[in-house]
This record gives C-alpha cells, sequence and structure tokens, in this order.
C-alpha cells in the first residue's frame, strides 16, 4: 500500500490500518455499486481510499488535516474522482454532500477522540444517509450494540439504536494499525431505521430524558427522574419507578418521554 512520509498526528487521532485481511472485510460488507454516493471520514494515507477509488467513478472524503490533503492532491489515481472536503468532519454539511443524490454512504476508520460526537452529528441527517460502516474503539461498538441488562448498555446504546439498526462485525487487535493504538478496535455497521420499531413524539424530550436516566446507573428511575417525572406516571405505562435504567427498553423510554 503506498505511504506517504509523515508522521502519525495524535491530535487528529492518527491510527493508520495497514491488514488487508480486514480492509477488504470492510469493503465487502458494503457490497458497493458503482453509482453509490460513497462519502470517506478521514482517509489518511489511503487504506480504504484506493480501493474505493478502484470501485467507484467518484468519491468525496472528508479530511481535517493539510498535510494528508496536499499529498492527496498529488495522487494520480485521485484525479477527476475524488471530491476531497477539507475541513472538520464535525462539520460536515450532510444535506448539503448529498444534494439530489442517493442517501450516502458513509464509511471511515473514524478519529477515536471524536467518534462520539461524530456519530451524533450523522444521525442528526440520517434522512439523508443510507448507511454507515466504522471502524471504531471496541468498547464503543460494544456501547452501541449492548441490550438492556448488559454492562455496556448505556445512552449511547438507545440513542444510536432509537435512529439505526446495529450491527458488531468484527473485532481487530492494535497490530492492524500503525501506530498502534492501545485499545481494542471494532467494525460496527449502522443503517438508519426505514420503519423505526418505536416513535417518540418529541425527540429532543426523549433524549434529555434518557440522558438523566442514565446520569447516576446505580439509582433507581424514581431518583433519576424525580423532576421529570412522578411514580404514579411511570407504573401508567407499566414500568416499575424501583427499576435502574439498564434495564429498560428503547421502547420503554419512549413510553416515558411520551408522558413528558
Ligand atoms: N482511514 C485511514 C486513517 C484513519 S486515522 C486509515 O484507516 O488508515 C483517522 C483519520 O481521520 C486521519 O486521516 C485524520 O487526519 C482524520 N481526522 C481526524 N480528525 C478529523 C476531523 N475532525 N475531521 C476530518 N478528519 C479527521
Amino acid at each position: 500500500m503506498p505511504r506517504y512520509a509523515h508522521q502519525a498526528k495524535k491530535r487528529f487521532g492518527q491510527h493508520f490500518l495497514h491488514d488487508r485481511n480486514i480492509i477488504d472485510k470492510m469493503l465487502r460488507a458494503l457490497s458497493l455499486q458503482p453509482t453509490d454516493r460513497v462519502v470517506e471520514i478521514g482517509p489518511g494515507p489511503g487504506a480504504l481510499t484506493f480501493p474505493l477509488l478502484e470501485m467507484l467513478p467518484r468519491l468525496d472524503v472528508v479530511e481535517i488535516d493539510r498535510d494528508v490533503i496536499a499529498w492527496w492532491q498529488e495522487q494520480p489515481q485521485a484525479q477527476g474522482k475524488l471530491h476531497i472536503h477539507a475541513q472538520d468532519a464535525l462539520k460536515l454539511d450532510i444535506p448539503g454532500l448529498r444534494g439530489d443524490s442517493e442517501p450516502l454512504r458513509l464509511i471511515g476508520n473514524l478519529p477515536y477522540n471524536i467518534s462520539t460526537p461524530l456519530i451524533f452529528h450523522f444521525l442528526q441527517h440520517r434522512e439523508h444517509i443510507r448507511d454507515m460502516l466504522f471502524m471504531l474503539q471496541k468498547e464503543v461498538v460494544d456501547r452501541i450494540t449492548a441490550e438492556p441488562n448488559s454492562k455496556d448498555y448505556s445512552r449511547l446504546s438507545v440513542m444510536v439504536q432509537y435512529y439505526c439498526e446495529t450491527h458488531y462485525l468484527l473485532k481487530i487487535g492494535p497490530g492492524a494499525f500503525s501506530p498502534p493504538p492501545k485499545v481494542d478496535s471494532a467494525v460496527v455497521y449502522l443503517k438508519p431505521w426505514a420503519t423505526p420499531p418505536y416513535v417518540a413524539k418529541d425527540e429532543a424530550q426523549f433524549g434529555k430524558l434518557v440522558a438523566q436516566a442514565f446520569s447516576q446507573r446505580r439509582k433507581t428511575l424514581r431518583n433519576t427522574l424525580k423532576e421529570l417525572l412522578t411514580a404514579e406516571q411511570m407504573e401508567s405505562v407499566g414500568i416499575d419507578p424501583t427499576r435502574r435504567a439498564e434495564t429498560l427498553s428503547g421502547e420503554d423510554f419512549v413510553n416515558l418521554a411520551n408522558l413528558l
């Protein structure tokens, strides 16, 4: 794989993937068609980008590191195909990028230091997104895909699962990257629901209630939600106020939020 001579920058969460087998598995998981509108977040030196350029007539990438951007501008494989958005992915204008085209397919080995806010940014614009395939810190993928009553079940599980179907695809050790990160990584596939299984009347209220319920994991709902709901209200939707947030399904949270 082509390499450019540049030191990985910690502040941009740069850990470059070099394991061909993992790269192939990620790309196969997408079953790409040449007509797909693909956007890669953080191409770096191109572990995913070069194979994507071979499969697609057009590829959009979002990259913050100016050295990486300058290097891409000189790559012959990029000419006429690669559309570089030289900016912070947290500020990416998703509706603008989609324009009149098909909903976007997002892919990336995300900078781990901003992966959660990035996912929330994308979820806000989910009507413009067909699906997302991300390499993340394994601990974050564990939380995204966790079921109720497990130790990883958290605000992130409830919120991401409210908006998307989630699939844990594969676990990857630090050795697949250079420099190796201190943590394990994993690949998650997220697909915004075509028909959401349950719908909150007010999503802002729902988000607030979920955050409040998980603010103190060990405490009962009667305690954590006392400023929002009475014990009687919780019982009216079949939820015992002595339960803890980690025992509630997404639908339970929606039923509680719909009382607000
Ligand atoms: N996809 C490459 C690089 C992954 S490292 C590979 O797998 O090898 C993460 C990449 O995201 C780096 O290229 C880094 O410069 C870029 N990046 C970090 N913060 C970013 C941000 N806020 N917006 C866009 N790109 C960012």
